[in-house]
């Protein structure tokens, strides 16, 4: 019989969202009338910007056209769309990025993952704690752990705990990390990095040979002027660092799928045989080999993210998210909670009330208010006492949501 990878029966068993999709199933069932809202997982809720739809209508009916109809396009994305996002999101802010060190993909998830084939198997991997489960799943899948202990820790990883004390930014570690996930602004905490902090990173893998894997997926939802939106803008990140950006949260590409990722033709990996290796060339030749690039209608729905309709529109949903955050905040503080993030950041990370843990608050939440939200615990063993509220809602089910929570806590 044909073996299995065993590295995805270390995985631990009851992965968050099911065990929440079981809860909310058991309630709903003793209480089928109840109007449950969802401020659970991050998934945007508010139709694609204009903008977009239209460049994506245009796209169809040139592939209705012999002339302009497109087959297979370039594995690493449309020159157009690489030129825009090059322009746009790094060179207009003094990061120094071309558009052939960008690769267009359908998802930063998928190529935060994907990322482990072109490095080797003996790296130290470092996380933060609570982190989003992508960086240590994948981590598990490809062999670069052993087991998980008791609180869901894997042996071999690197945990990096933020929590109150630290301000949700994990100190730089005292020991040699070879690969580092950051994630500004955080999932789940909303947690922000100043220059200074990325600057003490960056200056800590140009000394090690680190390469920081930097998830800006929510970059589009800084409202602070002096943060920085991308890793390149850190002098010295092109020799340390990759980052992957997303089309899913600024413009609700969730369900349409478009990411990219930025490897610099400067990074280096060290190979077998002790010379350097340029990481662009590997990332190029895995995506040329395992990917066939991202549809040509979806490529041009991304890049009218650009113009200048398209980023009129994709602020003002930004900004509605964040207005929802700011709502969030505002209630539950005054509900006498105590909350972080959710001011760059969709996410609003809640302190559960003395003693009470994470699960346990879900219940409470779930039972009195009939809100749905994520326990901190799912994140990692340092998340235990937190509690997830996205932004990521209607209006109408924000301000519903907070009127329950003020009633009953
Ligand atoms: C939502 C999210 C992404 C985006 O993933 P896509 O696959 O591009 O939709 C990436 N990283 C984090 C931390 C996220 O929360």
């Amino acid at each position: 019989m044909a073996t299995i990878n065993d590295n995805y029966r270390k995985l631990k068993a009851g992965y968050l969202f099911p065990e929440i999709a079981r809860r909310v199933r058991t309630f709903t069932d003793a209480n089928p009338d109840a109007p449950i809202i969802k401020l659970g997982i991050g998934d945007v809720t508010e139709p694609l910007p204009e903008a977009c739809r239209t460049a994506m209508t245009q796209a169809i009916a040139d592939m209705g056209d012999r002339a302009t109809f497109k087959g297979y396009g370039p594995e690493q994305g449309y020159g157009w769309l690489r030129e825009a996002i090059a322009a746009h999101d790094f060179q207009s802010r003094g990061a120094d990025v071309d558009a052939s060190e960008i690769f267009v993909s359908d998802g930063a998830k998928c190529d935060s993952g994907n990322i482990l084939d072109i490095f080797g198997h003996d790296n130290i991997i470092g996380v933060t704690d609570p982190v989003y489960p992508v960086y240590v799943d994948t981590n598990v899948m490809a062999g670069n752990t052993g087991d998980a202990n008791n609180s869901g820790e894997y042996g071999g990883l690197v945990y990096m705990p933020i929590s109150a004390a630290n301000n949700f930014v994990a100190q730089i570690p005292s020991q040699k990390v070879d690969l580092i996930y950051l994630c500004f602004p955080n999932n789940p905490t909303g947690a922000v990095a100043t220059k200074e902090y990325l600057k003490q990173w960056v200056d800590y893998a140009l000394v090690h040979g680190s390469i920081i894997l930097f998830d800006a997926a929510y970059e589009a939802f800084i409202t602070d002027e002096s943060l920085p939106h991308s890793i390149y803008e850190i002098e010295g990140a092109r020799n340390c660092a990759i980052e992957f950006r997303s089309f899913s949260k600024n413009a609700g590409f969730t369900g349409t799928r478009c990411a990219f990722t930025v490897v610099p033709k400067s990074l280096m990996g060290k190979a077998a045989d002790g010379s350097d290796v340029a990481l662009h060339g590997l990332w190029n030749r895995r995506q040329c080999t395992k990917f066939n690039g991202v549809s040509y209608i979806v490529q041009r729905g991304a890049e009218a993210v650009y113009s200048e309709a398209g980023q009129a529109q994709t602020k003002a949903l930004i900004q509605f998210y964040l207005e929802n955050a700011a709502i969030v905040r505002e209630k539950l503080t005054a509900a006498g909670l105590t909350v972080y993030g959710g001011v760059n950041a969709p996410y609003v990370w809640v302190k559960t009330p003395d003693g009470v843990t994470s699960w346990d608050f879900f219940d409470q939440l779930l039972q009195k208010a009939n809100v749905v939200g994520t326990p901190g615990s799912g994140f990692g063993a340092a998340g235990e006492g937190y509690f997830r509220i996205s932004a990521f809602n209607s209006r109408a089910n924000v301000n519903e949501a907070m009127r329950r929570i003020s009633e009953n806590f």
